[in-house]
């Protein structure tokens, strides 16, 4: 049986939602302990420039969330490597379960679990993944120096991990499922201005194909929108970009979401649906999704937060 502790504010997650919150947390003397999950500092870890974020020029995503990680714990929040399996809103204090066997009682809870990549949902998808289909170039890029790999998707994220892969790979094909890219025009210009990037318009991706043995991508299977052609586009490398689905599994049954998945909150607030339970970050913000806005909510459920369990305690 693992041991119980108990917080006044407990964070789940350690994404800039996350740590802003702690930092914000512990400056209003609530002793927070925040909990990092299985990807401690979130998605920028799996980036390599931002350069967005204000007050830096350039910054290395994962260099950017370990100077986070520090300044929370500078500030005196717990920060502690476990993830919750388990969270109960149903009564209070609320009780989260941890992988480590350690409950976690709160008068509030933060909830900050950010999103997760998506997935195209195709059986070969699924076979392959790991063995040259990917959604993370920086994690994986590397494996395919020399070799040819193709991107789905067109925000973002998609055209920075083509842009990115350009460092290893002989040629990238980046395939969207539309005309026009979503990602930003600065970042759309690098894309076509790249000599060894090819974008295939309206096509999307029916198939990875492989070998089996050794288990490995050999090419992907698109298909034209318009005219329904089908081309096999050789590649050692498949890297699924096409967005991320907020990470709400904890909670979904038990408080109110938005656009299918998203955490709820108060217009111009962090409260959520159950009093005492307040959200930020991508967790709850369809439109956005950025580092700055989810560190300015984080900051937002911190003080909201400290002035509900003022009230509460007031009477
Ligand atoms: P996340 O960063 O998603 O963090 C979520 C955290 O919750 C993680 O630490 C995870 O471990 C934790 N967690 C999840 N479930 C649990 C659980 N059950 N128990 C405990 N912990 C849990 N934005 C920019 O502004 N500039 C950029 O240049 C930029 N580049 C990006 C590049 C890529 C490849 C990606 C994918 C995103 C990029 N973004 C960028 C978007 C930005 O990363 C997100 O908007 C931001 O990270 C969201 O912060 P968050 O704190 O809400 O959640
Ligand atoms: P996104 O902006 O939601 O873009 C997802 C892309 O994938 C869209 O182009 C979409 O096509 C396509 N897509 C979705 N489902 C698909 C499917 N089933 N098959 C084929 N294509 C599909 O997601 P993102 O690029 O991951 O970005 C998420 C957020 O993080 C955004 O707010 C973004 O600005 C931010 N971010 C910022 C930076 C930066 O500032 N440098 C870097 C990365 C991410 P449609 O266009 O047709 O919808």
């Amino acid at each position: 049986m693992g041991e119980t502790r108990h917080t006044k504010v407990l964070i789940i997650g350690s994404g800039p939602a996350g740590y802003t919150a702690a930092v914000y947390s512990a400056r209003a003397m609530t002793d927070p302990i925040l909990v990092q999950g299985i990807q401690p500092g979130g998605q920028l870890t799996i980036t390599t420039e931002v350069e967005n974020w204000p007050g830096d020029t350039h910054v290395q995503g994962p260099d950017l969330m370990v100077r986070m990680e520090e300044h929370a714990k500078a500030m005196g929040a717990e920060v502690i490597s476990d993830h919750i399996s388990a969270l109960d809103l149903s009564r209070r204090p609320f009780t989260a379960t941890g992988d480590s066997g350690t409950t976690y009682t709160a008068d509030a809870v933060i909830l900050a679990t950010g999103a997760q990549a998506k997935w195209l949902g195709l059986p070969s998808e699924e076979k392959f993944k790991g063995f040259g289909v990917s959604a993370c170039a920086t994690c994986d890029g590397f494996f395919y120096r020399g070799k040819d790999v193709v991107v789905i998707g067109g925000g973002n994220t998609a055209v920075e991990e083509a842009l990115f892969l350009t460092n290893f790979a002989t040629k990238v094909t980046l395939i969207h499922r539309r005309d026009a890219l979503r990602a930003e025009k600065i970042m759309q210009d690098r894309l076509f201005r790249h000599p060894k990037v090819e974008v295939l318009w309206n096509h999307t991706v029916e198939e990875v194909l492989g070998d089996a043995d050794p288990l490995g991508v050999t090419a992907v299977r698109a298909r034209d929108v318009n005219t329904g052609k089908v081309t096999d586009i050789p590649c050692a490398g498949f890297f699924v970009a096409i967005g991320h689905a907020p990470a709400s599994d904890l909670v979904k049954d038990q408080i109110e979401l938005h656009h299918g998945a998203y955490v709820k909150v108060k217009p111009g607030t962090t409260e959520t649906s159950i009093p005492g339970v307040f959200a930020a970050g991508d967790l709850t913000d369809h439109v956005y999704r950025q580092a700055v806005t989810s560190a300015g909510m984080g900051c937002m459920a911190a003080l909201d937060a400290e002035r509900w369990l003022a009230a509460q305690e007031a009477g």
